[in-house]
């Protein structure tokens, strides 16, 4: 039998998270593992949490991946997106508090891999041009541009695994006035450094996590005002004062914008928090996932494998309340299918069972219902591979908490601890409140005491 030969596009944690499930079968002494390449767009590993000060376009001329800002802080509890094959207590030694930074939190992603094992699979600077697959020979052609070589290079594959994340492509709608808007515009992808922002009227356009977290954010950082904009139902939240929220405009006079509410108001700058795009322009047609940000995209059994194509893979392209341990569920999943330990089922039985979920998931009326539809998704997954059982559903409870904490205090919910479902351990408490801790690095932040 010849070897298979698997293509995975992205190394962010999806991708990591399916070289980690091979490198997991390989210690457990399973034999003809597939052979696997990971082409990778950027110049290292970690996907979104790879942070970036560079906009536009990067180094080689690709679009610039990366949507995170500087003063990132996790918008869930840690406790929620634990691996279940490596703890935090394991990474860190100690106890931290339930929400950290941004580098503390990749610190604790990249510490599970091994790099030695696990960068022999990655080609960066690699990014897929174009793939197409041959009903015949049952291969897929996959192209991409080799940059440090500067050419494109073709190979062929058995398995494609799309690993390229979704909240990296802005959603930028368009508002008459805005040509003649003499300050910045730009889309929450493009957001970096909250500073530049201080002492601003800053309007956010859409109202959803990117409003809340930037708005926050720039609170804390000394915008003048914060003003969001919400298209049909306000965030709601107790704001402090410097921070309110309004209607859609319905146009812009220069820097004045009138909103729907028959309000105006003059602003320095405005952020568009409009949303992602799923764009996979190395996709023809017949091989591109349609959908927009849902629960359970339509046309991938178990959220994964492709209807038309099976053996084209997508990982994480969920609305994601859980992240890194759902990646983990979906990649263990398809490693055992390619392994052959999991059969699919034919094409009319995965058809019954993603409309099964599809039936389910209009049925959803309230977040707690979304948390518990993805909790379940997990556990249908978990069940039939040797991914570590963890308690997902505790994991769901600590989410509904996480909204209420919200609720009570928008400015202040990160400064809550959650005890550890995998451990146990108690998470160590904010020395001081988040809104007032300044400085995020890795280094600041173990330094503080708590
Ligand atoms: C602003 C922001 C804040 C977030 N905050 C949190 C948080 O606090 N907690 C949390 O759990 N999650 C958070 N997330 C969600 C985040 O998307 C996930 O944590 C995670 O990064 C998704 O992993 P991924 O591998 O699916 O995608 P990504 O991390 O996006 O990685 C995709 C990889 O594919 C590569 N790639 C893209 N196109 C190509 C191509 N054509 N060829 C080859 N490679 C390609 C990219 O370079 C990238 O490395 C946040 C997301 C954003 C945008």
């Amino acid at each position: 039998m010849t070897q298979k030969r698997i293509a995975i596009l992205g190394a962010g944690p999806s991708g990591l998270a399916q070289l980690r499930a091979f490198e997991a079968a390989e210690a457990a002494g399973v034999k003809n593992l597939p052979e696997i390449v990971c082409y990778e767009k950027q110049n290292d590993i970690g996907g979104m949490w790879n942070y970036t000060w560079r906009t536009g376009l990067d180094r080689n001329g690709e679009p610039v991946h990366g949507s995170m800002y500087r003063y990132l802080w996790s918008n869930g509890p840690k406790e929620c997106l634990e691996f279940a094959d490596y703890s935090f207590d394991e990474h860190f030694d100690r106890p931290i508090p339930s929400y950290p930074p941004r580098e503390v939190l990749k610190d604790y992603i990249m510490g599970r891999i091994d790099k030695r094992a696990i960068f022999k699979y990655i080609r960066f600077e690699n990014p897929a041009r174009w793939i197409t697959y041959d009903d015949d020979s049952k291969k897929f052609t996959v192209t991409v541009m080799n940059h440090k070589k500067d050419v494109q290079e073709t190979e062929e594959f058995d398995y494609v695994v799309v690993a390229t994340g979704h909240f990296s492509t802005p959603n930028m709608p368009y508002f008459e006035g805005l040509e003649q808007f003499p300050g910045r515009v730009l889309h929450a992808h493009d957001f970096r450094d909250a500073l530049e922002f201080e002492g601003s009227d800053l309007l956010l356009i859409g109202g959803s996590y990117s409003a809340e977290d930037i708005g926050t954010q720039c609170y804390k950082y000394g915008s003048k005002s914060v003003t969001i904009s919400y298209r049909s139902t306000p965030l709601g939240f107790d704001w402090p004062e410097g921070i309110e929220e309004r209607p859609l405009p319905t146009h812009f006079e220069g820097n004045v914008a009138h909103f729907a509410d028959g309000t105006t108001k003059k602003f320095d700058a405005i952020i568009m928090c409009t949303g992602y795009l799923f764009h996979f322009p190395f996709l023809p047609d017949e091989l591109r996932l349609q959908t927009h940000n849902c629960l359970y995209p339509d046309n991938l059994y178990k959220g994964i494998f492709f209807q038309n194509n099976p053996n084209l893979i997508y990982l994480g392209m969920q609305d994601q309340y859980f992240t890194f341990n759902m990646f983990d569920a979906q990649a263990w999943y398809v490693r055992d299918v390619i392994l052959g330990k999991i059969q699919l089922p034919d094409a009319e039985q995965r058809q019954q069972d993603i409309q099964h979920w599809l039936t389910r998931q209009d049925t959803l009326t309230s977040p707690n219902e979304s948390i518990d539809f993805q909790a379940q998704y997990i556990r249908d997954l978990i069940s039939v591979t040797d991914y570590p059982d963890f308690p997902i559903e505790k994991q769901a409870e600590l989410f509904k908490s996480w909204l209420i904490d919200k609720e009570e205090n928008i400015m202040g919910f990160r400064d809550k601890s959650y005890r550890s479902t995998i451990t146990g351990t108690m998470a160590a408490q904010m020395p001081k409140p988040w809104l007032n801790i300044k400085d995020d690095s890795l280094e600041g932040f173990m330094a503080m005491k708590f």
